[in-house]
């Protein structure tokens, strides 16, 4: 299932319907159905004639909200956990870096509420920052 949805191809200052707004996401008719029953676009429907008329500007507002809402920042000594679906902290001495070429790095910790390793990918050059925010005594080679 498609997470992310491109809103900023939809104009908003023109109507929509359900088969157009689809075609528009690529998504099929019956997501669209599904968000305005369930998923609180009701608010831009513009009327409850055939066909469906959905509002422009209040479906791009509404995905806009709804994208800003399923972001999950992380913090600067933080890393993504897929496992908890949230940004957490590292196992303090679990900080580990590789790199595969001379630009690239892969920096590690584990989880510290569920012990999954985390990966975070950065630039070698920042690799001094990144040590600095993950563990402060990790030692300079
Ligand atoms: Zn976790």
């Amino acid at each position: 299932m498609q997470r992310k949805y491109d809103y900023r191809l939809i104009k908003s200052r023109r109507p929509y319907t359900l088969a157009s707004l689809a075609k528009l996401l690529k998504v099929h008719p019956a997501t669209i159905r599904g968000w305005i029953k369930t998923g609180g676009l009701s608010v831009a429907v513009v009327d409850n004639t055939r066909p469906v008329i959905l509002n422009g500007a209040k479906v791009k507002s509404w995905m806009e909200a709804r994208a800003k809402e399923r972001k999950r920042p992380c913090g600067p000594d933080e890393m993504y956990c897929v496992r908890c679906k949230s940004p957490r902290q590292i196992v303090k001495g679990s900080f580990r870096a590789k790199s595969s070429n001379t630009q690239k790095v892969t920096v590690m910790g584990d989880c510290e509420e569920c012990g999954l390793t985390l990966r975070s990918f950065n630039t070698a050059a920042n690799l001094d920052d990144l040590a600095a925010r993950y563990n402060p005594k990790y030692p300079k080679d």
